[in-house]
This record gives structure tokens, C-alpha cells and sequence, in this order.
């Protein structure tokens, strides 16, 4: 028998605070696309940093999107359960002679990163820790040997992409030497082991697709489709953070207003709706089109 095979989409948040309405329209966007052609749609807690995150937060966010109507269709994945997975890819790597030690302080890091790119957050390692080459997997700082060149990818929203992940990220650390697996690592291996067939998210992670392409590639995992939606900016035109819970489902809420009239803002502002009207999730994937969504957050 064959199997047809359905789009897998999943949303997959960091728990350190409660998603604010810039992230609400990420997961509404990334759980219409697939929706509207009658694939699955998951959710995975990004808790893989154990420092910083917070199984409260996790189970809010979880909350707040039921509340939505945005429930995953299958177990919610948590990325602090799956060392396993994690420990067995990087294995792979090392077999490879992909990974290496490295043993920059933050301080050696920070002088490294007065290299122009650094101006928008990102701080490419330029390797120098490279050749390390570990013969068993010891606890200890890991990074994964990006081979040079560029990598040509398709954006939904943006079309044509072309990076060098070596100028970008440089060779990203996938194991940290205080013994959390690190974000790069987990995203890979949890989209490839979960089959997912296309990422929807904010759009400050489109620098790191190449990157996280390079790692998909050295693991063997097919790649996905991407689309990178805007950030949402608050009133004074500053960047939404979790840790300040903005404009959120409950912040919405205890203003006195619906999440029908929640959901019909973020409809309009993914081009669903010509204007906010009180709607359901399920009402907006009659006029979901990826042709739609505009490039820019509003
Ligand atoms: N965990 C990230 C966040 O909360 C998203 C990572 C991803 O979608 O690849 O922003």
C-alpha cells in the first residue's frame, strides 16, 4: 500500500516566557500552511537550555496556543527528554571527523567577534579550535566543521537565498561545555527525526538556515521548506520579547477583549482578512496563501 505522504509542519518555542503576539502569528502561520493542504502540525518545547528555560512557561505557551485553536497533533515533543537522539547524532558527526573541541573562553569569543557580521548579532567562529578532533565523545565543548562555500536556499517568503554559513555563524557549537546540548543540534535532529517537511518561523533565525542546512546535510536529513515570517514590533517600534509576556494571549485578554478578535488581528496581519474581524483559526484557512503574507510585520 502507499502511503500519501502530507505535509508535517511543527512550531517549536523556547520557554522563557510567554508568547508574545509576534510569536502567536509565527505558530498561526506555520499551523495554517499546513493545514490548508491537510498535513499534521506538531509542537516541540524548545527546553534544551535548561539554564534559561522554564517547564511553567512551556506549559503556558501550550495552553495559550489550545486556546487558539493551535493543537498538535501527536505527543508535544520536549527537547530536555531527548539526549538519546542527540547523543547518538553527534556520534555520527564524530565518526565523520566532523566535530572538533574547542577551547575559546567567552573572553577569546568576544575579542573574535569584532568582525563586522558581529553588527547584527551574529558572532561567526572562525575555526581556530579546528583539528581538535576528539577520538571518543568527551564532555567538553563541541563544534561542527562547516565545509566552506555557500549554500542556495528557497525562502517562502523571501525567495531566493544564497549564504556562506562560514561568514555568518562560522562552525556552530552543538554541545556546551556545561553539558546542555546546544540549539543548532536539537533543531536539526528533531526536524529530521519528526519528518517535518517545512519550517515556519521568526524571521531572526533566517541568517542560521544555512548553517542548520550544512548540519541537515552531514546527518543525512532531507531538507526542508522554509518561510521566515516578520517580527512583530511593539508600539515604539521596539523588538516583542518573551520574558516581557507583550501582548500576549493573556496580556489580551485582560484588556477585555476576545480571541476571536485576537485571532482576527493576526489573520489580517498574515493577509487572511482585509481587516481585523472577530474570526477562529479554522474560519482563516479559507484564505491562507503563502502569496499573502506580507514580507513585513504589521
Ligand atoms: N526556539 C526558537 C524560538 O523560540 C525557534 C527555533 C526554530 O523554530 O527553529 O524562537
Amino acid at each position: 500500500m502507499c502511503v500519501p505522504s502530507v505535509p508535517i509542519g511543527r512550531f517549536a518555542p523556547s520557554p522563557t516566557g510567554a508568547l508574545h503576539r509576534g510569536n502567536l502569528r509565527t505558530a498561526l502561520a506555520s499551523w495554517l500552511s499546513v493545514k490548508a493542504r491537510g498535513g499534521r502540525w506538531l509542537l516541540r518545547i524548545e527546553d534544551v537550555d535548561r539554564h534559561r528555560c522554564r517547564r511553567e512557561w512551556a506549559e503556558q505557551q501550550v495552553r495559550d496556543l489550545a486556546a487558539l485553536g493551535l493543537e498538535s497533533d501527536g505527543p508535544v515533543v520536549w527537547q530536555s527528554e531527548r539526549d538519546t537522539q542527540y547523543l547518538e547524532a553527534l556520534a555520527r558527526l564524530q565518526e565523520q571527523r566532523l566535530l572538533y573541541v574547542c577551547q575559546c573562553s567567552r573572553k577569546d569569543l568576544a575579542l573574535m567577534a569584532s568582525a563586522p557580521q558581529a553588527d547584527d548579532g551574529l558572532r561567526p567562529y572562525p575555526g581556530r579550535c579546528r583539528g581538535r578532533v576528539p577520538a571518543t565523545l568527551e564532555p567538553a565543548a563541541l563544534r561542527f566543521h562547516l565545509p566552506p562555500g555557500e549554500v542556495a536556499w528557497l525562502d517562502r517568503v523571501h525567495g531566493p537565498q544564497r549564504h556562506d554559513p562560514c561568514a555568518l555563524t562560522g562552525d556552530p557549537l552543538l554541545h556546551r561545555r556545561d553539558g546542555c546540548f546546544a540549539y543548532h543540534l536539537a533543531v536539526v535532529v528533531d526536524d529530521g527525526l519528526q519528518g517535518v517537511t517545512e519550517i515556519v518561523r521568526g524571521d531572526d533565525l533566517r541568517p542560521v538556515t544555512a548553517t542548520q542546512i550544512r548540519l541537515q546535510e552531514a546527518l543525512g536529513f532531507a531538507r526542508p521548506e522554509y518561510a521566515h515570517v516578520a517580527l512583530v514590533h511593539g508600539d515604539q517600534g521596539e523588538r516583542l520579547g518573551k520574558r516581557s509576556g507583550a501582548e500576549g494571549v493573556q496580556a489580551w485578554l485582560a484588556e477585555g477583549r476576545s480571541l476571536a478578535d485576537l485571532l482576527g488581528h493576526l489573520g489580517h496581519s498574515l493577509g487572511c482578512l482585509d481587516r481585523p474581524e472577530p474570526c477562529t483559526a479554522a474560519d482563516l484557512l479559507k484564505t491562507f496563501k503563502w502569496e499573502r503574507v506580507p514580507e513585513a510585520g504589521r
